[in-house]
């Protein structure tokens, strides 16, 4: 309280006391005054508050006392606010300005995916029109099955390549961001060139086997015919041959398993949908895995659900497990134990090999799936491999929108699993339904 308020109030008091003393009653005299000094109060904040809610049209309090220093607090406060207010305004144009600008087509978009801002580079690479497009789902505006999987079904995968529906020539990368709150950040990022450069390669690749298949066929088929007939070849020739025999076949692999990668890179979704046999596959695989020249006696424990089948292609899928199987008969030692199982739960189908063989250090299981990376270089290589095996188990998988998981440890084995989502898992009643019919 201030020295003029308690100057005021005294005052009262004293008028108060003469005036209760005058009339006889000081007691009365006093609540009168006081109940007129609370009236007097009132008037002044509720005047205030007008003051407050409505500056233009309500006069400011009468600047005494108490309510002068409030009103230069609140003055001051307001003051400070306007000037904070103006630097936001500042710094979200800047941003703005600076988002505008920017190369790659950016929206912003809430929690149930519908445009809140977009820039300019969104309209020329997406179509979408800011403010025109202000709280319509990005869904609606760009109709792509991929984009409606990335935005509403909660997916594994961090971006997503898809062709502009503005002009199929651009190829867009796509990341979603989320931040704030429950915003997310959609940004498509021109990757045409990129795209294009990474086509070419490819194309090359594929020319370059396809040109390579039929001399390496040829050689080969003239250096099985040499060896075979020993009375035609001098003896001192045969180690020659055969030495060249096995480096063709592993050349004939390699070109086999590239042209194979060639396949599976043309495009991202498997064409051939269809409800695939696994157990008989494995069967078969199994069949193969005993019959191969590493094959030394190896154990094998299969678990298998005779019921469970997934869509997808057969021929990829087959290429895949056996890939896994014939790994594991590869890299495990004579008597080793291999588990293969087929089996599914919550989380949707799993095919899981397991191993006791050499193992492989944990901080080399993240590059296993990079063409031509071997481990073990010299073995990997004396035992036949392409190097490129678990790449197009890789492939094949995020083609059927799978994920490999590996867990091993040096020494002790390796289990290498592949995780179908629960989507893919074939339903057993329309699937029997179907035999019946047949
Ligand atoms: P490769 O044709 O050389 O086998 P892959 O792509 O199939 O090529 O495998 C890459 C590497 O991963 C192999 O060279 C090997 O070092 C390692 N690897 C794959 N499977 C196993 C396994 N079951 N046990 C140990 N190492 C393995």
């Amino acid at each position: 309280m201030l020295a003029s308020d308690i100057r005021r109030l005294c005052l009262i008091i004293g008028f108060a006391i003469i005036a209760g003393w005058a009339i006889g009653n000081i007691l009365l005299s006093l609540l009168v005054a006081v109940l007129l000094y609370c009236a007097w109060l009132h008037q002044q904040v509720g005047q205030l508050l007008r003051w407050i809610r409505d500056r233009k049209h309500t006069p400011a309090p009468e600047p005494r006392g108490v309510f002068e220093d409030l009103c230069r607090e609140l003055d001051y406060l307001r003051d400070r606010d306007k000037k904070r207010k103006k630097k936001l305004r500042a710094y979200l144009k800047q941003f703005q300005q600076a988002t505008r600008a920017l190369p790659d087509g950016t929206v912003v978009l809430d929690e149930l995916g519908s445009v809140k801002w977009a820039n300019k580079a969104a309209t020329a690479t997406l179509g979408i029109r800011w403010p025109d497009d202000n709280n319509q789902r990005i869904t609606n505006l760009v109709r792509m099955p991929e984009l409606v999987e990335f935005i509403d079904v909660a997916t594994k995968k961090s971006s997503i390549d898809v062709a502009s529906p503005v002009d199929p020539e651009i190829r867009l990368n796509i990341r979603l961001t989320p931040y704030g709150n429950n915003q997310r950040l959609f940004v498509a990022r021109d990757i045409t060139q990129l795209h294009r450069t990474d086509q070419i390669r490819s194309d090359f690749v594929a020319n370059v086997s396809h040109e390579l298949k039929t001399p390496i066929t040829v050689l080969r088929g003239y250096l099985e015919t040499m060896s075979s007939q020993q009375e035609l070849c001098p003896p001192a020739w045969q180690p020659g041959l055969e030495q060249m025999g096995n480096h063709v076949k592993r050349m004939q692999a390699v070109v086999e398993d590239l042209l194979t990668l060639s396949k599976l890179e043309q495009n991202d979704h498997v064409a051939d949908h269809a409800p695939v046999p696994v157990a008989e596959m494995i069967t078969d695989i199994h069949r193969q895995a005993q019959n191969l020249e590493d094959h030394s006696d190896h154990i094998f424990v299969l678990e298998i659900d005779t019921n469970l089948e997934i869509l997808g292609s057969s021929n990829e899928l087959f290429s895949c497990f056996s890939n896994l199987v014939f790994n594991a008969v590869q890299y495990t030692a004579a008597r080793g134990v291999i588990e293969i199982q087929w089996y599914r739960d919550e989380y949707g189908a799993h095919f899981s090999v397991k191993d006791n063989g050499k193992g492989i250090p944990v901080e080399k299981i993240p590059r296993l799936t990079e063409r031509f990376y071997r481990v073990d270089r010299s073995r990997a290589r004396a035992l036949g491999g392409t190097g490129l095996g678990l790449a197009i188990v890789n492939h094949v998988l995020s083609r059927h929108q799978a994920t490999l998981h590996v867990e091993s440890e040096v020494g002790l084995g390796s289990t290498f699993r592949c995780d179908f989502r629960p989507e893919s898992i074939v339903a057993a009643q329309v699937h029997d339904a179907e035999d019946q019919s047949a």
